[in-house]
């Protein structure tokens, strides 16, 4: 066969333009390839997998699955984010987001021989886009066998394009993501990273919608408490249970002249819901308190570690001089679940109605320090509380750090129907 009759054959097989095929194979030729594995790199390269079947089929979002190898899919970019990955002792820069037709969304994920820009809003046709599952669904892996048009095409989407987000639509898994928000808490924090220690940010953003954590892993100027700013680029990660919003050296920063109000209040759930949710950053519940827990009251911790001790022994320390501090452990429940409220020092000095030196006192003259915790008990048990704070979720329960504890002034009737209608939904 000559030459002319191997670009006649690839040109028919893949479905592309002879003079590129000819081009492709000469130049291959030329550098001595064998000419049966010139054909061979021409066909991954143009999309036929190296089987008989020509360019991979057309089809909708909707329609791939993971039993696909290749696909061909027309399709909006919604989103587009850049992170940085280690993979074989290597950094490599890959692309992420998510796509949509007419028929559904579907994420990507477009690695370094991938070098088209996307661009949120364009109407793309990737051809020969690589299928994996990720996660339980389909994915496409976009990469140097992959080729992409951009075509004059306005697809009639039920999705938002360009990612930016209010705080609490969120989700673990987003990427190339846009928050207007307001850095709430902020500190620097020196961490062992990759390549030694690095010093990177983290702290609280919040909005009208709520607040969730954050970390900077390449701090930005513009991100200081108090400041309003606009994040492009970010990423979101579950951080105990809960969205954890990502900024990464792909992130734009920009300070916003307007300040970004944020939500007084948490979100009111029940019990059960915030706990089958897998965690919470800022949640409000109410309940009674049913039980004050072992570990409540006058209790000592590790000098070192900060952990709570028993007969001066700590879990890493050994032998230790304990340091008395206060903290209860109070079971909430509201008729949907239990959970196990941590107050500190100054919320526990509160309800027990007194501060560390009164509950040291009063287990000196009882010569008991289980009387505080008993006091404890005695006010709050049988009532009911509305709780704020931090529940994470993990196999060591359901646990909610406390930022407020306050008597409910709630009607109970009210709770309860709140409570039936939960039952009936
Ligand atoms: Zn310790």
């Amino acid at each position: 066969m000559s030459l002319e009759d191997h670009v006649e054959e690839l040109a028919s097989d893949l479905d592309v333009d002879k003079e590129e095929v000819r081009r492709d194979l000469e130049n291959l030729v030329e550098y001595s390839v064998p000419m049966d594995e010139a054909k061979q790199s021409l066909r991954r390269k143009y999309g036929d997998g190296g089987g008989s079947d020509g360019t991979p089929s057309s089809k909708a979002i909707s329609e791939v699955s993971t039993d696909d190898s290749n696909v061909t899919v027309t399709a909006v970019v919604l989103t587009s984010g850049r992170r940085s990955i280690q993979y074989n002792g290597e950094q490599h820069v890959i692309r992420e987001g998510e796509l949509a037709d007419e028929s559904g969304t579907i994420s990507y994920t477009a690695w370094d021989g991938f070098d088209a820009d996307l661009e949120p809003g364009q109407t793309v046709q990737f051809g020969n886009a690589g299928v994996r599952e990720w996660d339980g669904k389909p994915e496409l892996n976009l990469g140097d066998s992959t080729q992409t048009s951009v075509v004059d095409e306005t697809l009639d989407i039920d999705a938002e394009v360009g990612g930016e987000s209010s705080l609490t639509d969120l989700e673990p898994g987003d990427r190339g993501i846009t928050v207007e928000v307001q850095v709430v808490e902020c500190e620097e924090k020196v961490i062992d990273g990759r390549d030694g220690e690095t010093t990177i940010l983290s702290g609280v953003l919040g909005d009208e919608s709520g607040r969730l954590p954050f970390t900077d892993w390449e701090p930005h100027d513009a991100i200081e408490a108090g400041a309003s700013v606009r994040i492009e680029e970010t990423f979101v990660r579950e951080f105990r249970g809960a969205p954890s919003v990502n900024v990464s050296e792909f992130s734009t920063v920009t300070p916003l002249s307007e300040s970004v109000a944020v939500a007084e209040d948490a979100p009111r759930m029940s019990i059960r819901e915030a706990v089958e949710s897998g965690g919470q950053f800022d949640v409000e519940l109410a309940g009674n308190v049913i039980e004050i827990r072992d570990g409540s009251g006058l209790i000592e911790r590790c000098p070192e570690c900060g952990r709570v001790i028993q007969n001066g022994q700590c879990r890493s320390h050994g032998a230790v001089e304990g340091e008395d501090d206060l903290r209860t452990k109070a079971i909430l429940d509201d008729g949907t679940a239990t959970v196990t409220v941590i107050l500190d020092d100054e919320l526990t000095a509160r309800i027990y109605g007194g501060d560390l030196e009164d509950a040291r006192e009063h287990a000196r003259d009882a010569m008991d320090k289980e009387v505080v915790a008993d006091r404890i008990a005695d006010r709050v048990v049988g009532l009911e509380y509305v709780v704020r704070g931090s529940l994470s979720v993990d196999e060591y329960g359901a646990n909610l750090n406390a930022s407020e504890f306050s008597e409910s002034e709630d009607d109970p009737s009210e709770r309860a129907n709140t409570l039936l209608r939960e039952v009936e939904a």
